[in-house]
Order: C-alpha cells, then sequence, then structure tokens
C-alpha cells in the first residue's frame, strides 16, 4: 500500500482549478487512487434523516420549500416527541443506518428546546447509533450542551461558494455560517458541511465552495454534496439541470482536497441514473442517506439502494468507520 498521503488545509485556488479542470478520466483516477488509499472503496456509510420540526421557517434559503418566505407551502410544525424520534431511529437500525440525522427547520433552537433536543440525541444514542443533528446556527452554550448530551455530527452547510452566496441566502451570512462550524468544531463535535450544486452557479463557485471547506483549520469529516432538486413555488424552482459530469468532478475534487472526508451523495439522488450515482461513489462519494425522503424531497426507496449496492458489489460501512484504511 502507498504512503496515507498528507492532509492539507493550504490549498490554493490554482491548485483547485488544476485538479478540476484537468481530463475527466485523470481526475477519477487521481480521487479513486487517493479513495483506495483512505478508505474501504467497496464500503458506503449509511445515514437516515428525520425532520423533527417541518416547515414555517424564518431564513430565505432558495431552494428550500420549507422557508415562510418562500410561500410556505409546508405548515410549520412542532418540535416532535422524543419517543416517536427514539421509534424512527430504531426502525433506521435495524434496516441497516448506523447515523440518525435529525434536522430542524429554524433560525436556530430556542433555549426551551434544548432539553428535548438533548434527550433525542440520549435516546438514539443508547440505541447505539451515531447522531447527527441540522438546527440551523448555534450559540456557545447550545453547542456545549449538544456536546454533552452525546452529539456526534452537527450539520450545517455552507451551501456554495462566499461569492454567491447572497444570491442564495440573505437572512443569514457565510460567515455566521463559518462562526457556527468553528464553534462545533472547537468543542470537540465532527463537522458535517457541504453543498447544494446546480443553482446557477458557476463553475468556480464550486470549487471555492469546497475550497473554503478544505482551507478550514480541520477538515469537515462529513461533506454532503446535494444536487439541487427544485422545488415548486421556490425562487430556484425554474433552475436549468447542472450537467452531471461537473457534478462528478466535484465529488472528485471533494475527494482530493479532503481524502479523510465522508463524501456524502446527498438529495438528488432521485433524479440520478443508477449509473451517474455509480460514478460518484467511483469519484470518492461513500455516504448517502438511505430512505425514501429527505426532509421533504424525494430520496430512492431503500430496496433500489438495496439493489444498487448488490449490483455494485457495495457494502454498509460499520458504525464508527472513519474510514483511514
Ligand atoms: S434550508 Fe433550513 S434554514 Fe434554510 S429555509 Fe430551509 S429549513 Fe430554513
Amino acid at each position: 500500500m502507498l504512503d496515507t498521503p498528507p492532509i492539507r488545509t493550504n490549498w490554493t485556488r490554482e491548485e483547485a482549478e488544476e485538479i478540476y479542470a484537468q481530463p475527466f478520466m485523470d481526475l477519477l483516477f487521481q480521487a479513486q487512487s487517493l479513495h483506495r488509499q483512505m478508505f474501504d472503496p467497496n464500503a458506503v456509510q449509511k445515514s437516515r434523516l428525520l425532520s423533527i420540526k417541518t416547515g414555517g421557517c424564518a431564513e430565505d434559503c432558495a431552494y428550500c420549500s420549507q422557508s415562510a418566505r418562500n410561500g410556505a407551502q409546508l405548515p410549520a410544525s412542532k418540535l416532535i416527541e422524543v419517543q416517536r424520534v427514539i421509534a424512527e431511529a430504531r426502525k433506521a437500525r435495524d434496516a441497516g443506518a448506523t447515523r440518525y440525522c435529525m434536522g430542524a427547520a429554524w433560525r436556530g433552537p430556542k433555549a426551551r428546546d434544548m432539553a428535548q433536543l438533548e434527550a433525542m440525541i440520549e435516546g438514539v444514542k443508547a440505541l447505539g447509533m451515531e447522531t447527527c443533528m441540522t438546527l440551523g446556527m448555534l450559540e456557545q452554550d447550545q453547542v456545549l450542551r449538544l456536546r454533552d448530551a452525546g452529539l456526534d455530527y452537527y450539520n450545517h452547510n455552507i451551501d456554495t461558494s462566499e461569492r454567491y452566496y447572497p444570491e442564495v441566502i440573505t437572512t443569514r451570512s457565510f460567515a455566521d455560517r463559518i462562526d457556527t462550524l468553528a464553534r462545533v468544531r472547537e468543542a470537540g463535535i465532527n463537522v458535517c458541511s457541504g453543498g447544494i450544486l446546480g443553482m446557477g452557479e458557476e463553475h468556480g463557485d464550486r470549487i471555492d465552495m469546497l475550497l473554503s471547506l478544505a482551507t478550514l483549520p480541520e477538515h469537515p469529516q462529513s461533506v454532503p454534496i446535494n444536487m439541487l432538486i427544485p422545488m415548486a413555488d421556490t425562487p430556484l424552482a425554474d433552475t436549468p439541470p447542472l450537467d452531471p459530469i461537473e457534478f462528478v468532478r466535484t465529488i472528485a475534487l471533494a475527494r482530493i482536497l479532503m481524502p479523510r472526508a465522508h463524501v456524502r451523495l446527498s438529495a438528488g439522488r432521485t433524479e440520478m441514473s443508477d449509473e451517474l450515482q455509480a460514478m460518484c461513489i467511483f469519484a470518492g462519494a461513500n455516504s448517502i442517506f438511505m430512505g425514501d425522503t429527505l426532509l421533504t424531497a424525494d430520496n430512492p426507496e431503500e430496496d433500489a439502494d438495496e439493489a444498487l449496492f448488490d449490483r455494485l458489489g457495495l457494502r454498509a460501512m460499520a458504525a464508527g468507520s472513519h474510514g483511514t484504511r
């Protein structure tokens, strides 16, 4: 086996552009070669996502049907009961998920929500699963409470490049997101952060988004790469689809810049052919959401995922596996 490559946080724009723009086959070969040094190439981590509070969000993310500012297509729900979360997590575990992600549609948690969130984390961890939450912006004391309850991962996407960000969200800044990521990282919680492709950005924005993550003091442990699912009545409803080859290039660049991260093929899989998903996995994606819905968008049914895993000879990654071979 080759030596493990160094983990770098000082990538330059020129280096990243050169990697991204090289001939596609060379890019795939580089990404897959690196992937094999760091991970079992035939193992994919499976997560399940549950919406614990849906709709009525005060933020204005242009891609999101849960924003009250985008026409509030989804009525606002309350934070769901802890016992329901645990029951759903148990089902997910029995179906093969090793990580349970809980997402709330709001700007950030309120003080009155914290005890319920802590109980969810403790209950899901007691099932032997890793826990992940996505709750928006966090204050320092909230980060510490979630950590002390045992939270393994915190998801907070930067969504796109700093340049393009104001085209997508105006109610909180790119810097706000970076601040929350810093609090989470410094508290010792694993960071899950990525973005959405196909929102009308340029290819340089995709590179810059990944560079923003790859030049943090420590790389996120998990990097979800989403393909936009244009939702009716959102400002991005009529956005033309992204060239799938650009999507694969971005996955490969994420793998190369952040070799130890789990690169997650996230929203948008329903629109992808099996062949495209296989190409993404070859390019270095090694984590997926399972189940037939994400927070609000469709996701492939578990049977379809099982069939694809069988056809590709893939297997589920064990809980707690952080990959470096
Ligand atoms: S992406 Fe999250 S923060 Fe943004 S509008 Fe949707 S639910 Fe709210």
